[in-house]
């Protein structure tokens, strides 16, 4: 059954970093998560988050994500059924370490699925794969279909990798039945600290950076609140939205537009800031990651946000005003 809805909110999905435990310490972990994370969200805590989710008009899903959900699989168990009940599609994210042994792959899957998952996200490369061997991978995608749930694999390729090519064949034939979504590695968390900076793949052009938001706002085990999912969330300011036990989900919306800097950001692309910056002496490399590389260029400079503040308040008003006027 779906939820009924009542007024519009632009967020419409929470991504819920439940834990920062996980099975694997990765090289370019952005949350820097491990086995031996100590941060994990209660599951009175999540369930109040997503009841508040349940009621906001345009929240239609929760996706469930660390560190790895399934080091807390009771918790990850009891809020997608609670979610489920509510009305919203449940998604997971996960490296498939739980995928070694058929029988127990089979059974954990069997329970989410009755408890009303709907899709699992698996990431696979050749940093994921130092920790999770590519045939308890496999075992895991295989649980996945078999129980008739919607797959998809995220390859993170870096200059040297040629992950996409290594990684569909390795996975042939599971992969056959997901969504395959490619992408650079980035700069961020322990990527920053721990990867040459060779490896990573500049493409993106600064020029054009545009933020590509779809309305995925997260929650992280830190207990913020964050505009987005990416994985420099963290380290962008302006995108902390508050803690989750002071700020109720349905004022983010309105925290998001009366920020004047992600009210410009969101109407005028990061490329109005990229060429304000260049203006004022800024140095923003011509080349990143990503639209998000970018978007940390740009925000976590406070020297710079600092000097184009009332330049940036002007022109939110001026866009507020355009957008009264039906412009
Ligand atoms: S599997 Fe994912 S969450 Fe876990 S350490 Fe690696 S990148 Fe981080
Ligand atoms: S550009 Fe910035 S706000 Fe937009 S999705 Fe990326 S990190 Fe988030």
């Amino acid at each position: 059954m779906r939820k009924a809805l009542s007024t519009k909110s632009v967020i419409s999905k929470i991504a819920i970093a439940m834990t920062d435990k996980c099975s694997a310490s990765c090289e370019m972990c952005c949350f820097k998560c491990s086995p031996e994370g100590k941060n994990t969200l209660s599951t009175d805590f999540m369930k109040d988050v997503i009841l508040q989710a349940s009621k906001i008009n345009g929240i239609q899903s929760i996706g469930f994500t660390g560190g790895d959900p399934f080091m807390v699989f009771d918790q990850l168990l009891e809020c997608s059924a609670y979610a489920h009940s509510l009305g919203l599609r449940v998604s997971v994210n996960t490296n498939g370490f739980w995928g070694k042994n058929e029988k127990r792959a089979f059974e954990l899957v069997g329970k989410l699925k009755e408890a009303g998952v709907e899709s699992m996200s698996f990431s696979a490369d050749h940093i994921h794969q130092e920790y999770v061997p590519i045939a308890d991978l496999k075992m895991a995608m295989r649980a996945v279909t078999a129980h008739n749930m919607l797959l998809d694999v995220t390859i993170m390729e870096t200059s040297t990798s040629e992950n996409i090519v290594r990684m569909t064949e390795a996975l042939r034939p599971e992969i056959y039945q997901s969504s395959i979504a490619n992408h650079p590695m980035l700069p961020a968390g322990n990527a920053l600290e721990k990867v040459k900076e060779g490896e990573f793949i500049r493409y993106f052009a600064s020029k054009a950076a545009y933020c590509p938001f779809f309305g995925m706002a997260s929650l992280n085990f830190d207990g913020n609140y964050y505009m987005c999912c990416s994985q420099f969330c963290r380290e962008i300011p302006p995108l902390n939205l508050g803690s989750a036990h002071e700020v109720k989900l349905a004022d983010l919306d309105r925290r998001i537009s009366s920020n004047d800097y992600l009210y410009v950001m969101l109407r005028r692309g990061l490329s109005w800031y990229v060429d304000l910056a260049g203006q004022l002496g800024y140095e923003i490399p011509q080349y990143l990651c990503s639209p998000c590389h970018c978007c940390y260029y740009v925000f976590r400079n406070e020297k710079l946000l600092d000097e184009i503040k009332e330049t940036v308040k002007n022109e939110a008003g001026r866009l507020r005003v355009s957008h009264l006027l039906g412009n």
